[in-house]
């Protein structure tokens, strides 16, 4: 043990650790103190320690939906990147599959692919975790099938601030546009998800084709957070951006990217706080030009 981190029953509770690191965007300052848990246990664990010492707590998955405040994080920052386990299950013609929320989609993705399944094409070029996934209620713009997390899911596990665990059924959930509701405040800890076993023989082919379409459309070689904006009703954020003439617009080196209007894209050293101006600098040209209010989609961790 060294004076600046914990080692729990199995888990390690380190102080002053760099957030920039667990982010897509490669921003944000440090959080206060941090624990990559990988079981159930251990997660109980940094609960414990939560509670002993009054911590506030914020919650990272996979780091590509959060922009991380330049003051960093104060408390507990719980990173479930490494809390990963799947099966899976095959009975009366669905395919069911229980995961960890820290399982990367792409590990998601893996499953569908083997077993040739539409939500393949769907989860190909989604970042992130599962529990991210569900929080965010990822969606796509094309017309795929599913289009949106949620219409995966069956039913979400969650654990609460003193280690208890309940199970919600998606009925009890509020699902929304790039959100859902109705397991707050707890920890979303396993996804029990299913889908009827109808194969798609040129699945693999289309997750290809999807993969370069997104990569001549997207600047996948910056560090982005995807989509800042939410699309708001009967428009596209992106198009509305790149009509106020904002492409390329640039406050230090956070940059409203040149091939796709909502993202904006860290050029090598951009600060939150440049982010964060970018992100108010649209907003207030796009309100100004065509009388629309851009909301974000992007989540604020930390002090701004
Ligand atoms: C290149 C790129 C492309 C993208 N394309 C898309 C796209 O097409 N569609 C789309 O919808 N999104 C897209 N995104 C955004 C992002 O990948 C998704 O929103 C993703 O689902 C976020 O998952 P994450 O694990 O990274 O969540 P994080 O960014 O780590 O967290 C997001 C929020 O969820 C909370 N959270 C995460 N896990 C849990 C949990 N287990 N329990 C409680 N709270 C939790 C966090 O506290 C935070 O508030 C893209 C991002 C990038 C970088």
């Amino acid at each position: 043990m060294t004076a600046g981190s914990w080692v729990l029953m199995s888990l390690s509770i380190l102080k002053n650790v760099k957030l920039a690191d667990y982010t897509s965007w490669i921003i944000g300052g440090e959080a206060e103190y941090f624990c990559l848990p990988t079981t159930v246990d251990e997660l109980k664990e940094a609960l414990q320690f939560v509670k002993q010492n009054q911590l506030p707590v914020a919650i990272l998955g996979g780091g590509s939906n959060v922009l991380v405040s330049d003051q960093g994080v104060p408390g507990m920052t719980i990173c479930l990147r490494r809390f990963s386990e799947i099966s899976t299950e095959i009975k009366n013609d669905r395919i069911y599959i229980n995961c960890l929320s820290g399982t990367g989609k792409s590990e998601l993705l893996k499953v569908f692919l083997k077993n040739q399944l539409a939500p393949a094409l769907f989860l190909a070029g989604l970042p992130g975790d599962v529990g991210g996934g569900v929080v965010m209620n990822a969606g796509v713009a094309e017309a795929f099938m599913p289009r949106e997390f949620m219409e995966l899911v069956d039913a979400i596990e969650v654990m609460n601030l003193d280690g208890e665990i309940k199970k919600i059924e998606k009925s009890e959930l509020n699902v929304r546009y790039r959100h859902t509701d109705g397991w707050q405040p707890d920890i979303v800890i396993r996804t029990f998800m299913s889908w009827p076993l109808e194969k798609d023989l040129s699945i693999l082919q289309k997750v290809r084709d999807a993969n370069k379409v997104r990569l001549s459309k997207q600047p996948l070689d910056m560090p982005s957070c995807g989509s800042v904006f939410k699309n708001p009703e009967g428009h596209k954020a992106a198009q509305l951006i790149d009509q106020c003439g904002l492409k390329g617009f640039r406050i230090g080196d956070a940059q409203v990217s040149l091939k796709h209007a909502n993202f904006i894209v860290n050029l090598d050293q951009a600060k939150a706080s440049d982010i964060l101006n970018v992100i108010l600098h649209v907003q207030k040209t796009v309100l100004e030009k065509t009388g629309i209010q851009l909301t974000n989609e992007v989540v604020k961790l930390g002090q701004f």
